[in-house]
């Protein structure tokens, strides 16, 4: 899937029993959290980094105003500057972007998961905080 450049905005709840701090500002069921991304996928993949899996659902329109009633905390925008540079799959790399070829020379510690359908485990994600980027792998042959 070929994306424009630029980021879509999407809308994520939180369910009954999550409940997030994160600079003073409260994440939970009462509001709606706008974050910025390429593509849902990657919507997912920020919501993860910041609320494991303690988050319910994202949402590419705008919650109407009726929706809203149930959010009486509005919708919060999430920080843009934590927008991560997708480098997309790494099957796909012909050679490592050098974004990568730095961040291991720099030896910066990456977060990755598992990400693939239950079961499977053979998509993998990678995060590197300081460089901010984003790619993914499939272990599978
Ligand atoms: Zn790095």
């Amino acid at each position: 899937m070929a994306d424009e450049k630029g980021t879509k905005r999407f809308y994520c709840t939180f369910g009954q029993d999550h409940h997030h701090e994160i600079g003073g500002v409260i994440y939970d069921k009462d509001v709606v959290l706008e974050i910025e991304a390429p593509n849902k996928e990657l919507a997912h993949v920020l919501m993860f980094k910041y609320f494991n899996s303690k988050w319910s659902m994202c949402y590419e329109t705008r919650p109407v105003p009726r929706m809203m009633a149930l959010f009486p905390g509005g919708i919060i925008p999430f920080p843009p500057e934590e927008a991560l540079v997708d480098l997309g799959w790494a099957n796909s790399w012909k050679e490592e972007p050098g974004l990568v070829e730095k961040c291991r020379s720099l030896g910066h510690e990456r977060r990755g998961w598992d990400a693939g359908p239950p079961n499977r485990g053979l998509e993998h994600v990678v995060i590197c905080d300081i460089c901010k980027y984003v790619y993914r792998y499939d272990s599978s042959d």
